[in-house]
C-alpha cells in the first residue's frame, strides 16, 4: 500500500508533522527511529515550551505529542529506517527487509551529540564517559565530574549534575561562555560548579574495568598539560545532524545540515520535505522544530493536492 506521507523521525518536528498530516486525513506513517521522541527524551525539565508555565518533563512532553498525533490517525512505529530510495515516486523506505512506499517523505531525523574524537573517549564511552547527564548523572552521586563545552547544553548538564555530584567542573576552550547569560550566571553562582577556562581535554584516563579516574587537560593559551582527577566526563559540545541516509541524495550545507528552500521545508527532491534539527543549525529548539514540522505537513499536503493524489 502506498502511503501518502511517511515521516522519518519522532521528535517535536516529526510528531507535529504527524499531527498536522493526520488532521488532513493523510494517515501518516511515522517510523520513529532509534530514539523515539527524539532528544527531549533525554532531558529533564523543559521550561521553555509554550503552554507549560510550570515546565514539563521532556519524555512526558513527547508522549503527549505522540498521543495527540495518534488520536487523529497517525500510525507510529518504533522502527529505524535503514535505507531510502528517493529517485522516483512513490519513494521507497526500508526498515531492514521491510519495504514501505510513500508519495511524500518528511525527514525529521534530528541531530545527535558530538564527541571530541579521542580514542580514550570512544573506549570509555559508557564506562565513565557520557553524552547525557540526565541518563547517567544518577551514577555519580558524591563524585567529581567534568562537563565539556561552553554552550547552553554544557551549562544545563552541569547544573543538572549538581543534584548528584559533589563537584562539577565545566571545561571550556575559551574564556567566555557561548551559553545564554541567564543560564551561565545561574551556573557560575552555584557552589558546586567551577570552570576550567581555556582548557581542552587531551586524554581521558581510566579503564573499562575501573572507570574514569581523571583527564589530561591542555591549556589552550600556553599548551601546558595538567592532570585533573575526576570520576566521570560528560560531553556537551553540540550536535551533528542525522543525515546518513540522505548523503548524496539530499542537498546539505557544509556542516551537513539538510538544505531547504527559503521559507519552506522543500528539499531538492520534489515531494521530500525536511523539518526540525536535521535542517536547522541556528535555532534548534523544540518549539521551532515543532513549527517546522507543521510547515512540512502543510507543504506535503499542498504537494499532494498539486499532483491530484
Ligand atoms: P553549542 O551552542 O553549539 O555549543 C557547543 C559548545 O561546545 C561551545 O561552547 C563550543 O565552544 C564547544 N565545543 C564545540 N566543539 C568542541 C570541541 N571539539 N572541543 C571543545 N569544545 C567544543 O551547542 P549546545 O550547547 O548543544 O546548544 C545547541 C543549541 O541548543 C543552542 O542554540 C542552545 O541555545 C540550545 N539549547 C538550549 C537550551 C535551553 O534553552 N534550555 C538547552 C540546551 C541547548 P565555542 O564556544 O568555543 O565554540
Amino acid at each position: 500500500m502506498n502511503r501518502k506521507v511517511i515521516i522519518i523521525g519522532s521528535g517535536p518536528a516529526g510528531l507535529t508533522a504527524a499531527l498536522y498530516s493526520a488532521r488532513a486525513n493523510l494517515n501518516p506513517l511515522v517510523l520513529e527511529g532509534n530514539q523515539p521522541g527524539g532528544q527531549l527524551t533525554i532531558t529533564t525539565d523543559v521550561e521553555n515550551y509554550p503552554g507549560f508555565p510550570k515546565g514539563i518533563m521532556g519524555p512526558e512532553l513527547m508522549d503527549l505529542f505522540r498521543e495527540q498525533a495518534t488520536r487523529f490517525g497517525a500510525e507510529c512505529h518504533f522502527k529505524h529506517v535503514t535505507k531510502v530510495d528517493l529517485s522516483k515516486r512513490p519513494f521507497k523506505v526500508w526498515v531492514g527487509d521491510e519495504e514501505y512506499a510513500g508519495e511524500t517523505i518528511v525527514v525529521a531525523t534530528g541531530a545527535s551529540a558530538q564527541m571530541l574524537g579521542l580514542e580514550s573517549e570512544a573506549e570509555l564511552m559508557g564506562y565513565g564517559v557520557s553524552a547525557c547527564a540526565t541518563c547517567d548523572g544518577f551514577f555519580y552521586r558524591d563524585k567529581k565530574v567534568l562537563v565539556v563545552g561552553g554552550g547552553d547544553s554544557a551549562i544545563e548538564e552541569a547544573t543538572y549534575l549538581t543534584k548528584f555530584a559533589s563537584e562539577v567542573i565545566i571545561v571550556h576552550r575559551r574564556e567566555e561562555f557561548r551559553a545564554s547569560k541567564i543560564m551561565a550566571e545561574r551556573a557560575l553562582a552555584h557552589p558546586k560548579i567551577k570552570v576550567a577556562w581555556n582548557s581542552v581535554i587531551d586524554e581521558i584516563l581510566g579503564t573499562k574495568e575501573k572507570g574514569v579516574h581523571g583527564v589530561k587537560m591542555k591549556d589552550t593559551q600556553n599548551g601546558n598539560i595538567r592532570e585533573e582527577s575526576c570520576d566521570g566526563v560528560f560531553m556537551a559540545i553540540g550536535h551533528k545532524p542525522n543525515t546518513e541516509l540522505f548523503i548524496d541524495i539530499l542537498n546539505s550545507d557544509q556542516a551537513g545540515y539538510l538544505v531547504t528552500n527559503n521559507g519552506t521545508t522543500a528539499t531538492n527532491i520534489e515531494g521530500v520535505f525536511a523539518c526540525g534539527d536535521v535542517q536547522d543549525h541556528v535555532y534548534r529548539q523544540a518549539v521551532t522544530a515543532a513549527g517546522s514540522g507543521c510547515m512540512a505537513a502543510i507543504d506535503a499536503e499542498r504537494f499532494l493536492e498539486s499532483q491530484n493524489t
